[in-house]
């Protein structure tokens, strides 16, 4: 059975948008996947000490793979982009987020879905409007579009221009 998974996709060190594009291609050779839908990109303040703007953006995948291998072949691409795990928001070549993964509930100690800060944050719901404005999110019962509109998050999200992909 295919599942519809939204990824957030973030990097803030080196040459951002092409770890992001790099990110992309990985995914798309992930096993029993396919990427159905790709955001703009946009330019965004950072969170906790980190002082590096990101670049973010959503990434709409369909897959056959459980919610924990896919978070494993994402860790892997992390490693393989030269992601370091060090503390909490350091700075990273490459994060990669699973923000939903159809109407799934996951809550353990490695994996929690709906990605708990999802809907804290306008660098994660102005891309993902764009892709998928009307998907209700399974704890709140809200759409993504009215967590957006409700949104007290004020740190700035720049759309790139020309950076579909
Ligand atoms: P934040 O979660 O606030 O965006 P972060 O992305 O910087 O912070 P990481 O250091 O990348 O946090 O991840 C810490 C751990 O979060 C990972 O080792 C992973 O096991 C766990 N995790 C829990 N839920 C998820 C999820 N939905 N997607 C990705 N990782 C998750
Ligand atoms: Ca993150
Ligand atoms: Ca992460």
């Amino acid at each position: 059975m295919q599942s519809q998974v939204f990824i957030g996709v973030g990097s803030n060190l080196g040459n951002r948008q092409a770890y992001y594009q790099k990110a992309l291609d990985l995914m798309a050779d992930l096993p029993q996947t396919t990427i159905v839908g790709c955001s703009s990109l946009y330019e965004t303040e950072p969170i906790g000490e980190a002082k590096n703007w990101y670049v973010n953006g959503v990434v709409e995948l369909e897959t056959a793979l459980s919610p924990q291998q896919l978070l494993g072949h994402l860790q892997k691409i992390e490693l393989a982009l030269g992601r370091k795990r060090t503390k909490k928001w350091a700075s990273r070549t490459i994060d990669l987020d699973i923000l939903l993964f159809d109407k799934q509930i996951v809550h353990e100690e490695r994996l929690q879905i709906p990605h708990p800060e999802m809907h804290r944050r306008r660098f994660v719901l102005l891309p993902l409007s764009e892709l998928a404005p009307q998907f209700v999110h399974p704890l709140l019962g809200a759409t993504v579009a009215e967590l957006l509109a409700g949104l007290a998050d004020d740190k700035q999200v720049l759309r790139l221009p020309l950076s579909n992909g």
